[in-house]
């Protein structure tokens, strides 16, 4: 690696085996959308810990409520246990985002803290209820690194290491696989009703509405609802990981909004605590909560402090639709931006993907969209790369980002795009 600080680098190569490749120096603070390194040296954050910091780094209204529940000596983890804080959580995610949806009659259920555990959890309960194995996912997904998540992940490079076999998932063409004029969903529905396909009845489908690690990949409003359809056809739950595009990131809470769709579980956690406290769920129709006690546990479900941040961020982003239409239009600065950029460096070559504020750039290839990311890099831009074979340069900012700090950052990618496609 080029222009970095190689002692850092070579230290944490050699000392510990999770070092980081792609930004070798130290960080030491973090406020909002920028980085601070030991160093002093300022970075615009379009990385945002995976998309775990929606609301940006030691937002001050969720790092008071965290500090005063701290000093008042609140209970930090309580496994099962009724707390304040839980009781404070479920009845604002409950009064906040699940009664002005319709979705009044929905549950939820803590996981173990990562985003893989919700989707073992919400897998898990599809089969039991259902009492078939089967799941359908889709090409390009990801869901996680368990082995349950891991299977329905279409990412070969995620998958790789495994090199196990994981069974029971049938993987489909997601949306627009064969161009925008394919129907995905007919040939689906067809393949389940032909024994010849081999393909198991399926308890359950898990579908990103926005496919976040497989390149920013978007499901059609219309696409979902076929989708939806397909389903309660084949009397299949139907599970949205919104784990990675949920929490405000396409400009609503889900990213289903708006597309007239019900989902029987939704995955939840990334930015669900809003401070980076590891936090997940399942938000599951009532009829399906089915589970016995102890058929999913988990030591870290439910942490106290993850309530106080989620609860105080729901609070201060969720009261009104201001916030949502922020995402929006900061959304639509960073699409026009990328669109010149495609404009100015590769017409033919590059094309602008995703939607709200989960955007990216296609490069041809992998090589380039890393080149990019290491000079935008070594300018004050920490991005990283998604699809299948990393070719888009990846937007995950947080969302609270200044216009002028989105301004900046896309100044340093077309400068990044102009040095390495030039
Ligand atoms: N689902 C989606 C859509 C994700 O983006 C991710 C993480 N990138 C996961 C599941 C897994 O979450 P975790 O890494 O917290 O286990």
């Amino acid at each position: 690696y080029q222009g970095a600080d190689m002692n850092v680098f070579e230290l944490n190569e050699s000392s510990v085996r999770s070092y980081c490749r792609s930004f070798p120096v130290v960080f030491k603070q973090a406020r909002g959308a920028e980085l601070i390194t030991r160093d002093g040296k300022h970075y615009i954050d379009f990385l945002a810990g995976a998309g775990t910091l929606n609301y940006g780094h030691n937002h001050p209204v969720l790092k008071q409520a965290l500090l005063d529940y701290i000093a008042g000596d609140g209970l930090a983890h309580g496994l099962d246990m009724y707390s304040e804080a839980k009781e404070r959580f479920l009845e604002t995610f409950n009064r906040l985002i699940l009664e002005p949806r319709g979705m009044g009659d929905y549950l939820m259920q803590f996981t173990g803290p990562t985003g893989s555990n919700a989707v073992e959890a919400a897998l898990k309960l599809a089969r039991k209820v259902t009492g078939r194995s089967n799941v359908i996912s889709f090409t390009n997904g990801f869901h996680g690194c368990s082995i349950g998540s891991l299977a329905a992940t279409g990412n070969q490079h995620h998958r790789g290491a495994a090199g196990i076999s994981l069974s029971d998932i049938s993987r489909m063409p997601y949306a627009n696989y064969f161009g925008d004029k394919a129907d995905t969903i007919g040939m689906i529905d067809k393949l389940l009703a032909d024994p010849s396909s081999g393909i198991d009845k399926p308890a359950a489908v898990i579908v990103e509405v926005l496919q976040g690690e497989g390149g920013l990949n978007a499901a059609s409003a219309e696409w979902m609802r076929k989708l939806e359809k397909l389903c309660r056809k084949h009397d299949m739950l139907l599970i949205v990981d919104d784990i990675q595009a949920g929490c405000g990131r396409t400009g609503s809470f889900f990213s289903f909004e708006g597309m007239g769709i019900q989902p029987d579980m939704i995955t939840l956690s990334k930015s669900l605590s809003g401070f980076g406290v590891p936090f997940a769920m399942v938000v599951l129709r009532k009829e399906l909560d089915q589970w016995q006690p102890g058929e999913h546990n988990g030591t870290f479900r439910g942490n106290n402090h993850a309530f106080v941040t989620a609860a105080a961020a729901l609070e201060h982003f969720w009261r009104d639709d201001g916030f949502a239409r922020s995402v929006l239009a900061k959304g639509q600065r960073i699409a026009d931006g990328m669109a010149r950029i495609v404009r100015r460096h590769g017409p033919g070559s590059l094309s602008v993907k995703g939607r709200g504020m989960m955007l990216g750039i296609r490069c041809p290839d992998g090589e380039i969209a890393s080149a990019i990311c290491r000079h935008a890099f070594d300018n004050g831009l920490v991005i990283e790369t998604s699809g299948p074979h990393g070719e888009v340069v990846k937007c995950l900012c947080p969302l609270v980002i200044s216009d002028e700090q989105i301004d900046q950052a896309l100044g340093i990618l077309d400068k990044a795009f102009a040095a390495v496609l030039s």
